[in-house]
């Protein structure tokens, strides 16, 4: 069963993730772990990237790619894999079919889990944190008792500035910008499913999992 999963933040990508490596017992392969193995293990292409990343610089894709390609040889992802925040634009998906096919492998799955901008924006944008003892809570996730007052101390709620609406509204709309090009390169080949992901976390989960145990579509 081989995964791809995309969607953007506050689209509940990772909890769904979690889900689905736990029941169907594939690894999770999500960009940042592949890096953080390929250094910690000192493989030629994990000191490459390191090597820009120290300098704050982006990764070139050539590197990203072997880093994959690496990966996903590796003994544990015979039965599958969820891939998880790549491939990130229409060239890295097609190395990743050409990485596939090398491997005699393919795509069971291209997922997308579909919530709206709004939504989105007030998810990303809930998050507040007591003035008196920094205690973070979450206006949908996790309210506290009574509106803007802590539960230990009743101190004031604020917003950081970094979850202002309108900032996370400019930082979603460059997500949606980069993402957009690689859903529709996966749209015109037939691929892509979305799942709603405006419902609660179980029956997001149910949805995918309905999905999933139709077995790898051919
Ligand atoms: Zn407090």
């Amino acid at each position: 069963m081989n995964i791809v999963l995309m969607g953007l933040p506050g689209a509940g990508k990772g909890t769904q993730a979690d889900k689905i490596v736990e029941k169907y017992e594939i690894p999770h392969i999500s960009t940042g772990d592949m890096f953080r193995a390929a250094i910690s293990a000192g493989t030629e292409l994990g000191l490459e990237a390191k090597s820009y990343m120290d300098q704050g610089a982006l990764v070139p894709d050539e590197v990203t790619i072997g880093i994959v390609r690496e990966r996903l040889a590796q003994k544990d992802c015979e039965k599958g894999f969820l891939l998880d925040g790549f491939p990130r634009t229409v060239p890295q998906a097609e190395a990743l079919d050409s990485i596939l096919d090398e491997l005699g492998k393919k795509i069971d799955h291209t997922i997308n889990i579909q919530v709206e901008k709004d939504e989105l924006v007030a998810r990303l944008s809930g998050r507040r944190i007591c003035k008196t003892c920094g205690t973070s809570y979450h206006v949908i996730f996790n309210p506290p008792a009574v509106e803007g007052k802590c539960d230990k101390d009743g101190g004031e709620l604020y917003t950081r500035a970094d979850d202002n609406p309108d900032t996370v509204a400019n930082r979603l709309e460059v997500n949606m910008n980069q993402a957009q090009p690689l859903l529709d390169f996966y749209e015109s080949k037939g691929v892509l499913t979305n799942i709603d992901g405006q419902q609660d976390i179980v029956k997001v989960f149910a949805d995918l999992d309905a999905l999933l145990l139709q077995g790898s579509r051919s």
